[in-house]
């Protein structure tokens, strides 16, 4: 494992963690430990109970999992390790049961023998019965589901020596208090106790008192200062549509040289192959590659021989160089002291630089407290769209020809040119295109339209807010990236899809997002059949699919946006005042699209309840 940290983080291999472990996280790319982990590892595995202050993304699973991990690996070789489970996660959710199940076991891919059950609510019994019957090491459950099986007596807990409870506040949010107190309390005192949690309210404290004996309390502080000088953005963005996003920012974004920071070493390679095969010059620099090659690599980015450098944060520290105009956090850092630095990459020598962050669902929260830490909103970004990508790459083209025109000798090729007109009686304009096609040796100039599909669908349904996706409509970034249209360009529809008008447009406050959430629930479309909007003063053209069923028909003649009903009909153009438009007063009435659900009244339910 290579020793390099960040100046005050030590190395894994110092946490005091077994060899199995180490190595496990050795070969899954990861350098340096995160704060949380260094903070409360070493506590951890010397059987202390710990209070940790941290939320998703810190890196707070494995945390927990190697220290449990490293005291398995030595019950087992002490012949200690029994059939029955030894730890128990509790987790507020399904998802996060599932997620810390399958990090637990990634965690203990080098120890023979560990088993991982995750067991929650909302799933049939059956398999979950067969698992607890084969007998697993590790269990990771929902409070709810966790109880029943107590008390149906498919779970022993006696023999639990590591209990951990993963995001507390929420489990007690979600109304598990009862279940969480009767779990600590009918398992063995000498447990350790691990406690996580994002918020200390005065029921966890209480709990941390109840249950934990002389715990270590962890937080990991941010400090705070970012340079007035960098912009700051952030995408939405599913994880495997990071790359296409990345391409098509550095496509349509002037940009000088950027850092792109990843989480693992392997990252960085996977990365910069990515961008390579995409036509940019860029390097992979990690903590394995030496010190003296990690020099050259940042000599080759000052001196401009590499654009990008894919980077982890071990081994970008210290890095200055003046062309870094761009710094993407592709990854989200695990901590706010990470991003502070990180972004000072660029912005250099009084410069101004831009920083833009990709968050995936999970990593709303981390958002916010990067937010909270700098002081600083970070403003959201929506990705190019298609039609962005391609009118950066005509105006590159055509940057290039005009380059060529004004600084090569070019007599010799126009002779070629206008001897293969005179002899083979075709229009110069054709030779020209055939020619821009060997440049592109069978490759397209443009982007295909479909490619907008994709990425949108891959960047919509997020929102800033802890809401669940489908409590919305699709959101008004996601939607911009249906095909803008040139201005007074006609609207015309793919194959199968026609164009339709709509009642309601830009002077009523609309915005795609709108047309499509209402649209796609009220006729039941999915987003992918709702294909370009173009939003004009009184009125807007949709493309929907060419046949719509009396039932759609139906339901969205009686569909409003802001209010308006949007008096759907076929589009015959030319595309004038909408005929029945009247000056929306939707700007007073704002509030409850049709898209929207109605705020439930009454007690809050938990979204998760297991049971
Ligand atoms: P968590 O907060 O446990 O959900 O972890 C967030 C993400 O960070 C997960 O994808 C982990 O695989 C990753 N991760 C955790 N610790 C490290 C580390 N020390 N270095 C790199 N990645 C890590």
């Amino acid at each position: 494992m290579t020793e390099t940290t960040q100046p005050d983080l030590p190395p894994f291999s110092a946490l005091g963690l077994s060899p199995h472990v180490l190595g496990t996280i050795e070969k899954m790319g990861y350098e340096t430990p995160s704060p949380i982990q260094a903070e409360t590892i070493p506590h951890l595995v010397a059987g202390r109970d710990v209070v940790g202050l941290a939320q998703t993304g810190t890196g707070k699973t494995a945390a927990f999992a190697l220290p449990a991990l490293t005291h398995m690996a030595e019950d087992h070789a002490a012949g200690d390790l029994g059939p029955l489970p030894n730890t128990l996660v509790l987790a507020p959710t399904r998802e996060l049961a599932i997620q810390v199940a399958e990090a637990f076991s990634s965690y203990s891919a080098q120890l023979e023998g560990i088993s991982v059950l995750p067991i929650y609510g909302g799933a049939p019994y059956g398999p979950q019965l067969q698992g607890l019957r084969r007998g697993a090491n590790v269990i990771v459950g929902t409070p709810g589901r966790v109880i029943d099986h107590m008390s149906k007596g498919s779970l022993d807990l006696s023999e639990v020596k590591h209990l951990i409870l993963d995001e507390a506040d929420e489990m007690l949010r979600m109304g598990f208090a009862e279940e969480v107190d009767k779990i600590l309390a009918q398992t063995p005192d000498n447990k350790q106790v691990a406690l996580f949690s994002a918020t200390m309210p005065k029921a966890i404290r209480r709990i941390s008192e109840d249950y934990l004996n002389d715990p270590v309390e962890v937080s990991v502080k941010a400090k705070t200062t970012t340079s007035a000088n960098i912009r700051q953005r952030f995408v939405f963005i599913k994880h495997h549509a990071k790359p296409e996003a990345l391409v098509r920012i550095l496509e349509t974004e002037p940009h000088d040289a950027a850092i792109v920071f990843v989480r693992t070493r392997s990252a960085t390679e996977e990365v910069a192959n990515k961008l390579t095969a995409r036509g940019f010059r860029a390097t992979a620099i990690n903590g394995d590659i030496p010190q003296n090659l990690r020099e050259k690599t940042v000599e080759s980015l000052k001196d401009g021989r590499i654009d990008l450098l894919v980077a982890t944060d071990v081994a970008a520290r210290g890095l200055d160089v003046e062309r870094i105009s761009h710094v993407f956090n592709y990854d989200i850092p695990l901590d706010t002291e990470s991003y502070v630095h990180r972004i000072g990459r660029t912005g250099r020598a009084g410069r101004s630089g831009e920083a833009i962050l990709f968050v995936t669902p999970r990593e709303r929260r981390m958002l916010r407290s990067i937010e909270k830490a700098t002081r600083q909103p970070v403003e959201q970004m929506n990705l190019p769209t298609v039609a962005d990508v391609n009118a950066s790459r005509l105006d590159r083209f055509s940057e290039r020809i005009t380059q060529t025109l004004a600084t090569e000798d070019l007599e010799d090729y126009r002779d070629l040119v206008t001897s293969y007109v005179a002899e083979h009686n075709t229009p110069a304009e054709d030779v020209a295109a055939a020619l821009v096609a060997v440049v592109h040796d069978g490759r397209p100039l443009l982007l295909d339209e479909k490619a907008e599909d994709e990425l949108a669908r891959a960047a919509q349904n997020f929102d800033r807010e802890d809401r669940t996706a489908r409590d919305r409509g699709p959101r008004d970034g996601a939607a911009r990236e249906r095909a803008p249209r040139a201005k007074g360009a006609p609207a015309v529809a793919g194959p199968g899809n026609a164009m339709y008008k709509i009642a309601v447009g830009r002077q009523a406050g609309v915005a795609p997002g709108h047309i499509v959430g209402a649209i796609a629930n009220e006729a039941g479309l999915s987003a992918r059949q709702i294909g370009s909007i173009d939003i004009r003063p009184t009125h807007s053209l949709v493309e929907l699919p060419e046949t719509l069923t009396k039932d759609q028909w139906a339901a969205l003649s009686k569909t409003r946006i802001g209010g308006e009903l949007i008096r759907l009909e076929r589009d015959s153009g030319p595309h004038g005042t909408f005929s029945g438009g009247r000056k929306s007063d939707a700007g007073k009435r704002r509030t409850g699209f049709d898209n929207d659900r109605p705020a439930k009244k009454g007690p809050k339910k938990p979204r998760w309840r297991d049971r």
